[in-house]
């Protein structure tokens, strides 16, 4: 099978697909407190959703990972899981969620076919947990972080943590320490500038500052296969767990970028700082078979200016909210 490859050489084998935009969270960078959570009226129907996956491990996508928006709040994905995970060429089928009501649903979803877990969690101080997030759920989502852990189902449960000044940036040392004696892979991922995430200079807390607070001799590792991407990632001697960076305000990894983006509408998009979508819902609407989709997703994927060039460090206010093209 021809690989899909874009206009600068990169290869694209991973899909993220945002589920919905709901969520049982109200975190304060992706929250809108004035419109509250959107009805979901316009979200892609998991049928369609199946459609494009075929389509995208047609092109040879092998990796697909569920987000959103809360991906565990869209009923039905457990069946979207066993779904995906059964279509030829797609062998790796990832979540990143919040955690709220995973615990529950984790013997469902790895027997379905999940086998990568990302799990979002920025602090690990239980009232600061409320703050942020509105909701007092710090027990349930680190509970089910230590059964992710034990349940074996995973190589390593990777934990999302977006620092910001004045919340959570007192924490980065403990945090590390906690990820380190563990199996975990703790992902400091910078606060980017999505739109209603009221980003701004003062609470931004770069990768820089992070590895200085962490004070910690960290050794680069390399990655591979599925690991390979964005995220740089370091061990520390003696340490079972691992610390790793995604930084896409202080560094520019566009040269590595190896995927693609369905935002819960159904809009094909190419880098998360570009606000030019294509919206497949046409052509399923039309009853697009496999092989037609697969071609549309080949054609914008190889058209100048889809995906942002290496040497565009610069960072702009995105359009889409977070939710919706899935972080
Ligand atoms: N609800 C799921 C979760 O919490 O993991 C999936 C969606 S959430 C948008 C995915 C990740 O994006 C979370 O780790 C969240 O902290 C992160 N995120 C949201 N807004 C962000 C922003 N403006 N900058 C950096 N990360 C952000």
């Amino acid at each position: 099978m021809r690989s899909l490859i874009d206009p600068l050489g990169r290869r694209i084998t991973y899909a993220r697909v945002s589920l919905t935009e709901q969520c049982n969270l109200r975190c304060g960078y992706c929250y809108d407190s004035a419109k509250g959570h959107p009805s979901g009226s316009d979200q892609l129907s998991l049928s369609d959703t199946v459609r494009l996956i075929r389509a995208l491990a047609a092109v040879g996508i092998t990796k697909i990972r569920f987000t959103g928006g809360e991906p565990l709040v869209r009923p039905g994905i457990v069946d979207l899981i066993r779904h995906a995970s059964r279509i030829k060429g797609i062998h790796t089928i990832a979540l990143t969620t919040n955690g709220l009501v995973l615990e529950p649903m984790l013997p469902e979803l790895v027997k379905a076919g999940l086998n990568r877990l990302n799990i979002s969690l920025d602090t690990l101080d239980r009232a600061v947990f409320k703050r942020i997030t509105g909701v007092d759920g710090f027990d349930r989502v680190y509970s089910a972080i230590v059964s992710a852990e034990q349940s074996g189902a995973f190589e390593r449960v990777k934990v999302n943590t977006v620092i910001m000044r004045g919340s959570s940036d007192g924490e980065v040392r403990r945090f590390a320490l906690w990820a380190l004696a563990r199996k975990v892979d703790l992902r400091f991922i910078e606060f980017m500038p999505a739109q209603g995430s009221k980003w701004g200079r003062a609470l931004f807390v770069g990768e820089d500052e992070i590895k200085s607070r962490i004070g910690l001799d960290l050794i680069p590792q390399s990655m591979e296969g599925d690991d390979a991407g964005p995220a740089t990632s370091y061990s520390v001697t003696g340490a079972t767990g691992r610390i790793s960076f995604i930084s896409a305000v202080s560094q520019c990894f566009c040269g590595s970028c190896n995927r693609v983006r369905i935002t819960s509408t159904g809009q094909l998009m190419g880098c998360l700082f570009l606000n030019n979508g294509s919206d497949l819902t046409e052509l399923l609407a039309d009853g697009a078979g496999t092989d037609e989709i697969a071609r549309h997703i080949r054609t914008v994927v190889s058209s100048p200016g889809f995906r942002r060039m290496p040497r565009e460090t610069h960072i702009r206010t995105f359009n889409p909210f977070m939710r919706r093209v899935g972080g």
